[in-house]
């Protein structure tokens, strides 16, 4: 069985401890690979080391760490196969699915952030011929990156590479869930020739590694992607401290569908925005609202195609889910099809268990479950279920739907059908959300500020914003007469 190790200082280690927990794997039910379990004398080592390598690593010229990290990115490349298996082992999610978004995107994350680095500029302001202001950004020292199992290289790369573009070092903690990809991550990184200490990764338990991360005195800041739960305790601990944050959180998109929408595309991208990745995706449209007139049409259109939605082996190729992450996530999301049920939800399919034969048997599969009949204003339909679950809803008017899409404690993303410009435009001025998709879903430009409004989140990540969080302005000025 493999024993993933702990990337400190270069090397790859045990814990203090010698404790280890068992990693699952999803599609199986079985106990594959052995993670440290950690704890805060492994997080003072990481960050011990991070401290050391900082003055070097921050002063090395940006188009030589660029360099390094372009190398990642090509070995991330060149390991696809071997990554998106381990991907999806981990995780359950099918291997077409790794092997197309999550570690293509895990190289992209690298690749963006090393040639970002190259252009980012600092402002100046002149006061006419008074005096002249110019903003130097420098790193912050040793930031804390802490990330989620359903993206995992995807998300835990998201982190780091801004920050160790900007001249950071990194103690970081991927789920102790999907913990694989990340010591895989760390093998490339000793290969590329990354400074030592430059990149620290701890593993282990949320509440012992993740917990000394963001209590660590010599870690003024934190990238962290989770629940809304876990993000306000980190809150709680970061704020008297005065730590940078960036907070990640859940979401309960709103999926709105318009009677002039281009039918087709919309069903076909529903069914994405419903469930690639089992539903475990923050930018998921879980609640489909769906104009009157147009709602029996799409109902019985898109529970026809739900139903075929293969559940199978995420090594199959036409398996389109894969198993859910874990036994108690699988129980969570099946628990919430109860509520739905007693809340006078109507299973239109799904909302069961898929036992699958053999080495399978044992797996964490959901069938793809549509609900309908339920009000907005439910459990179902303001909790963050995050699985193969969504429910149907009609609306009459733009200013009844703006209602139901705005009411959840939520505001990450919103997806939007409809091929009126007018509305389109009205209607994503109006959304409270960080991120609107109008006529598309999950269409990423790196360079767009990522991230959302209310519990779902504080700051912004992607293009600049990133640069800007894991970086400290200071202004000068100097007086010219
Ligand atoms: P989680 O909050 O349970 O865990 C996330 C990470 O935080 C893990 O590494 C975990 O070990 C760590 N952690 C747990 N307790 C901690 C503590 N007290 N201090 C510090 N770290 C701690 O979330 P999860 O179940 O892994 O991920 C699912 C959630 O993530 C969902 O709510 C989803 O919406 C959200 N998510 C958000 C985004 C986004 O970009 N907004 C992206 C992906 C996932």
């Amino acid at each position: 069985m493999q024993t993933i190790k702990n990337y400190i200082n270069g090397e790859l280690l045990e814990p203090f401890g010698k404790q280890y927990i068992d990693n699952y794997n999803p599609s199986t039910g079985k106990v594959y690979s052995l993670i440290p379990d950690s704890d805060e004398r492994d997080v003072e080592l990481a960050t011990k080391a991070a401290l050391i390598a900082f003055p070097s690593w921050s002063a090395m010229p940006k188009d030589e760490r660029s360099r390094i990290m372009v190398r990642i990115s090509e070995l991330i490349e060149k390991n696809l196969d071997r990554l998106a298996i381990a991907e999806s082992m981990d995780n359950g999610k099918p291997i077409s699915l790794a092997k197309t978004v999550d570690i293509p995107r895990a190289a992209s994350n690298f690749y963006f952030y090393a040639t970002s680095i190259l252009h980012y500029a600092s402002e100046s302001h002149a006061m006419e011929d008074t005096a002249i202001n110019y903003t130097v950004r420098t790193p912050v020292g040793v930031a804390g990156c802490i990330s989620p199992w359903n993206l995992p290289l995807y998300l835990f790369t998201w982190k780091i590479a801004p920050a160790i573009a900007s001249g950071n070092c990194v103690v970081a903690k991927p789920s102790e869930i999907t913990p694989m990809t990340a010591f895989l991550l760390s093998e490339l990184c000793i290969e590329a020739g990354l400074p030592k200490g430059v990149l620290n990764i701890v593993h282990g338990y949320g509440h012992k590694v993740g917990a000394a991360i963001t209590a660590h005195p010599k870690i003024p800041l934190i990238s962290f992607t989770g629940g809304t739960k876990t993000g306000a305790e980190i809150a709680r601990v970061a704020a008297p401290m005065f730590k940078k944050l960036s907070l990640e959180l859940g979401g309960k998109n709103p999926n709105i569908i318009f009677a002039d929408c281009d039918f087709e595309k919309t069903i076909r991208t529903t069914l994405q925005s419903s469930f690639a990745n089992q539903g475990q995706i923050c930018l998921c449209g879980s609640r489909i609202f769906i104009e009157r007139s147009i709602y029996e049409k799409f109902k019985i259109e898109f529970v026809e195609r739900v139903k075929k939605l293969k559940v199978g082996n995420p090594a199959d190729a036409d398996s389109k889910l894969g198993a859910v992450v874990s036994k108690s996530h699988m129980e969570k999301v099946l628990s919430y099809v109860d509520i739905a049920k007693q809340e006078g939800g109507t299973v239109l399919c799904g909302g069961n268990q898929v036992k699958l034969d053999g080495e399978f048997a044992d797996g964490y599969y959901i069938a793809p479950t549509v609900i309908e009949g339920l009000t907005y204003d439910c459990r179902t339909n303001q909790e963050e279920i995050f699985g193969p679950v969504v429910t149907l809803m009609p609306f009459d008017t733009e200013e009844e739907v703006l209602v139901y899409a705005n009411s959840t404690q939520y505001g990450l993303a919103a997806i939007l059908w409809t091929e009126n410009l007018t509305r389109a435009h009205r209607m994503a001025n109006n959304l409270h959300s960080g991120i609107v998709w109008i006529n598309c879903w999950l269409l990423r430009d790196l360079r767009t500020p990522f991230g959302g409004v209310k519990s779902s989140g504080v700051g912004r990540e992607g293009g600049f914003e990133a640069l800007h969080f894991f970086t400290e302005p200071k202004n000068v000025c100097i007086k010219l007469k």
